[in-house]
């Protein structure tokens, strides 16, 4: 098939969380299963630097009308491991710091960047010389693409009959914008109606991509159900039952070759599954580096996160006390909400020596807190997905997480299930149920043949993108038949 990726961000070129991971990943995934896959994103020209990646300017360019003016947006290409990225540029709009907004903010004109994007990237699909089977778009960003498709890009040859799947990586950002828009861009406005686009007055991106695709994924099983419940639906529940035919849900996998333990450049020393030896170096780096007492018997629990409610901060911040005074290692690598940020930094000052806190976004710190701690914390209240939790057993870091979405599919509960346990469920999202699941944690780490047991399952998890990708597959079939 030739099938092509619209997203709004893909490691390792641009990256503010799981989206990235998964259009990173998978088209490779889907490239080494015999498919033919180009990726398109915006060129974020200081991200791109920031990243260490050398993209080629083409001699190719997409005039495009958005917003009353003329915009002239170049072409550049990117080739990683086989798979070829084009990036579209617009420095005005690309080239600004952060992908959606400041300190993870979002722009007044989001709307504008991400439609001017759909459009050109519509226009570069249908130009890419064969047709094109299947147009795979993510979250909201990406939401119009299959709408735009179907109302005013049927002229294309290459790109009328493409299928679209569109996959909901978080419900909870659904691009949400005044209706002025609507005529300023040229969205198609008699699709400006409850069954299309329109939300409570306003236009909502992530509507129109679950209105008009002929395929819809969200990234785990149980979040694919959950959504459709007031609790988890963000108000989009009873839309969404009366799309749920076409609704499924595919776990992510995770890129193992970069995430690897055994050839990682950036930790202290390499270990994997048949020889463990390695992760007791890295504990100690880590100890080091936080300002810690190193000592091996120590449990070190961390956690890195877009600092969100979302991701259960406030079930962390209320533990942290009780935490501190058992003697335990925290580690925070975290941005995000200023509140959470501002606590956090006072608790690791106030705790300095048993709490550290790095505020900012930095991979090569995360490699070494995935690979130095003992017990990774995901107290999310709600979860699609989730990739933190899997590249901590990956390291042989045992998650701890509230069940919910992706963390129920991918972290098996060792005190219901023994002989499986890859990590430590808690259900309420309440700072008591944390910390119970904690203390059982702590308890598995302190009888060394549990947890070594534990620590190898997790290791040995098999978190590839093959069976998911072949999932994928199979849903782009079942559209093409
Ligand atoms: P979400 O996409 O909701 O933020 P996920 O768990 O799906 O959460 O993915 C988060 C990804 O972002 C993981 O790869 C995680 O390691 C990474 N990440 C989150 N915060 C940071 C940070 N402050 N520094 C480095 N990496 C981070």
């Amino acid at each position: 098939m030739n099938i092509v990726f619209i997203a709004s961000e893909a490691s390792p070129l641009a990256k503010t969380g799981g989206l990235a991971d998964v259009v990173g990943a998978l088209p490779r995934a889907l490239m080494n299963a015999g498919h033919h896959v180009t990726v398109i994103l915006p060129f974020y020209r200081r991200e791109l630097y920031k990243n260490n990646i050398v993209a080629t300017a083409l001699d190719q360019s997409v005039e495009m009308w958005a917003d009353g003016v003329q915009r002239h947006c170049p072409l550049h290409e990117v080739r990683l491991n086989g798979l070829r990225y084009l990036l579209i540029e617009q420095d005005d709009l690309f080239n600004r710091e952060g992908v959606y907004g400041p300190a993870g903010g979002a722009y007044e004109d989001n709307l504008l960047r991400f439609v001017l994007f759909d459009r050109v990237a519509l226009e570069v699909g249908a130009n890419l010389g064969e047709p094109i089977d299947v147009l795979h778009c993510h979250d909201w960003q990406t939401g119009l693409i299959p709408l735009l498709l179907k109302t005013q890009y049927q002229h294309h040859a290459n790109i009328a009959g493409a299928k679209t799947v569109y996959t909901i990586h978080n419900l909870a950002y659904q691009g949400v914008f005044p209706v002025l828009w609507l005529h300023r861009l040229g969205l198609p406005s008699h699709h400006f109606h409850l069954g299309g686009l329109e939300f409570h007055g306003q236009i909502n991106c992530m509507k129109a991509g679950i209105a008009y695709a002929d395929a819809i994924t969200t990234v785990s099983p149980t979040y694919a159900r959950e959504i459709l419940t007031p609790e988890y639906g963000c108000q989009l529940e009873g839309f969404l039952h009366h799309h749920v035919e076409r609704l499924s849900g595919i776990v992510n996998g995770l890129d193992v070759e970069h995430w690897d333990p055994e050839n990682d450049v950036v930790i202290k020393e390499n270990y994997g599954a048949s020889n463990m030896a390695g992760k007791a170096v890295c504990k100690i780096d880590l100890q080091q580096h936080c300002g810690f007492s190193v000592a091996e018997d120590i449990p070190v629990l961390s956690i890195i996160s877009r600092l969100a409610d979302q991701k259960g901060i406030d079930l962390l911040i209320s533990n942290v006390g009780r935490w501190m005074a058992r003697g335990y290692q925290l580690a925070v690598l975290g941005s995000g909400d200023l509140h959470s940020e501002h606590v956090l930094s006072s608790l690791a000052a106030e705790h300095g020596g048993n709490m550290y806190f790095y505020r900012g976004f930095d991979e090569a710190l995360a490699r070494r807190i995935y690979a130095g701690s003992d017990i990774f914390l995901m107290p999310s209240r709600f979860e699609p997905c989730g990739l933190g939790q899997l590249m901590a057993m990956r390291y042989g870091t045992v998650p701890v997480v509230r069940s919910t979405g992706g963390l129920c599919d991918t972290v098996v509960d060792y005190p219901s299930g023994k002989q499986q346990g890859t990590g430590f469920h808690f259900a309420d999202a309440h700072p008591d149920a944390f910390d119970a699941a904690v203390e059982s944690a702590v308890d598995a780490f302190r009888n060394p043949t549990a947890w070594s047991r534990i620590r190898t399952r997790a290791v040995k998890r098999d978190s590839t993108w093959e069976s998911s990708a072949q999932a994928y597959v199979q849903c782009y079939e079942s559209l093409i038949d």
